[in-house]
């Protein structure tokens, strides 16, 4: 009999892998808050199960497996049947062996045996699917199945719309997969002891993070302050070798360890307890000559392209904020949000293009994203291309003037915009807006453009607002850090 709380399933053998604490901590409190998804994470799960529904239509003719998620007798009595009537192709696939459930995406039926095939919305192989594909095969051959090859089945970054015949590559692992299977008899023998018991010791590590972030850290990790040497500046390394040496603090580091100029300054920051600023500040900021326009898009990443041109995963620009600021300080605001499922890419151009019209400085912070969105409507609106090049000519990076002469403690070792901002303005604030982080905005964006009837009327007039504020905010906090910059340069 398979208990939920008690036997192992594909994803937790994997979980397991990582660490026997997470495993235990996922199978003995799976409703902990840890594991509730986020609107983020939700919506890669959703793109999952478009991605999953696509690939199902590669093998036609096949037979679902349906049923509810803890309908598992039942599931397995259907794969049998189906298995017994010699469906071509049975999708989720479900085995159970030895206390391990496994549904496999697609199990193809050839003439000599079966392929198991692993569907990913990933543009590539990882070697982390090897595992999951790993032990579907050992599930899936205990059960009598006779399956040969293993494969993971996954988008193709080269596809382009609207030709989606070639949106899939078929990556065949059988030779990786199988030499995991001899150690799979042990692993889930640990695996079960270790859910039979209480919860295991496990201590801290890079596993925690490999190969994915494990969502119980805050329980297991001690918090760390500011000062501490994980929050060295692209320090990653440097700072296991200063724990390893016993050093926890930045205010400890010795004179003598080789630092980069920009861990320098921040380490110069901390121990002095005050903002750092080089001299060259104001040369810098004097390559942002007025009128500056502040550029901020953001993007949706549609796994299954649905625009002409596009690819999976390609970011489509479809909201643009833009204050452009003269050279006696006044300011206007400029906007521009799509609506609707058509192509936004026109009018959108469109939009970049009157807003930066006249200002001889075009600002971003972290520019090469809105130089990859201007390129993208560039290369896809051609009534527009003129414009939108001459905005890539004058378009400059906020990042770099302040990651080359600016540190304060409050950046955290971090140059994002969300770590600056506040620290230099601590007037500017995300806390009051209801969309605060771009994750969220592009998941909001994406069901508001394509989410079809998933989302009525009223809740999107309720949400576009939001989205107008948070893009807002964006290109506001650019003009105040400038001007605070400004102000530090002296
Ligand atoms: S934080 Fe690390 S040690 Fe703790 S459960 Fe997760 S992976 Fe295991």
């Amino acid at each position: 009999m398979f208990t939920r709380t008690t036997s192992l399933s594909k994803s937790r053998y994997c979980y397991g892998l990582q660490c026997l604490k997470q495993l235990w901590w996922r199978t003995h409190d799976s409703k902990a808050p840890e594991l509730v998804a986020g609107p983020a994470l939700q919506a890669v799960y959703d793109q999952g199960h478009l991605v999953g529904e696509r690939a199902q239509a590669e093998f036609p003719g096949g037979t679902l497996v349906g049923h509810e998620y803890w309908e598992v007798e039942e599931k397995v009595a259907d794969t049998r049947a189906a298995l017994q009537a010699r469906s071509p192709a049975i999708y989720e696939a479900s085995f159970l062996q030895d206390g391990v459930f496994v549904a496999v995406d697609v199990l193809a039926r050839g003439r000599a045996g079966h392929t198991l095939v692993e569907v990913k919305s990933s543009s590539s192989v990882k070697d982390q699917y090897l595992p999951d594909v790993a032990i579907q095969l050992h599930v899936a051959r205990q059960a009598g199945v006779d399956v040969r090859r293993g494969e993971v089945m996954h988008l193709n970054s080269a596809c382009r719309f609207p030709d989606l015949s070639d949106l899939f590559v078929r990556e065949d692992v059988t030779e990786q997969a199988e030499a995991l299977l001899p150690a799979i008899p042990a692993q889930l023998k640990r695996m079960q002891q270790a859910l039979a018991g209480e919860l295991p010791v496990v201590e801290v590590g890079p596993h925690c993070d490999q190969p994915y972030p494990c969502p119980f850290k805050a329980r297991c990790w001690e918090p760390v302050g500011e000062d501490h040497v994980s929050t060295l500046y692209s320090g990653r390394k440097l700072s296991a070798s200063l724990l390893d040496a016993g050093i926890e603090s930045l205010l400890d580091i010795p004179e003598a360890t080789a630092l980069s100029t920009i861990q320098a300054r921040q380490v110069r920051a901390m121990k002095a307890g005050r903002p750092v600023v080089e001299a060259g500040l104001a040369k810098a900021l004097r390559t942002l000559e007025a009128p500056v326009a502040y550029l901020d898009f953001e993007t949706i990443n549609p796994a299954i392209p649905v625009w002409n041109g596009c690819g999976p995963y390609m970011a489509i620009p479809v909201q643009l904020s833009c204050h452009v600021v003269g050279a006696r300080g006044a300011m206007t605001h400029h906007e521009h949000l799509a609506e609707g499922a058509g192509d936004p890419r026109p009018a959108m151009a469109a939009a970049v293009v009157r807003a930066c019209q006249g200002a001889e400085t075009a600002v971003a912070y972290n520019a090469s994203f809105e130089r990859r969105c201007l390129q993208h409507l560039a290369d896809n609106v051609p009534a527009e291309r003129a414009g939108l090049r001459s905005v890539i000519e004058r378009l400059v990076d906020l990042l770099p003037i302040v990651r080359d002469h600016v540190y304060l403690p409050a950046f955290g070792g971090g140059f994002g915009m969300k770590a600056v901002a506040p620290a230099l303005v601590p007037s500017l604030d995300y806390g009051d807006l209801e969309i605060g982080e771009g994750s969220l905005a592009s998941t909001v964006l994406q069901g508001l453009l394509l989410g079809g009837e998933s989302m009525d009327a009223a809740e999107r007039a309720r949400l576009r607002p939001h989205l107008l504020a948070y893009c807002e905010r964006d290109t506001l906090a650019m003009v105040k850090v400038v001007e605070r910059l400004r102000e530090l340069a002296g």
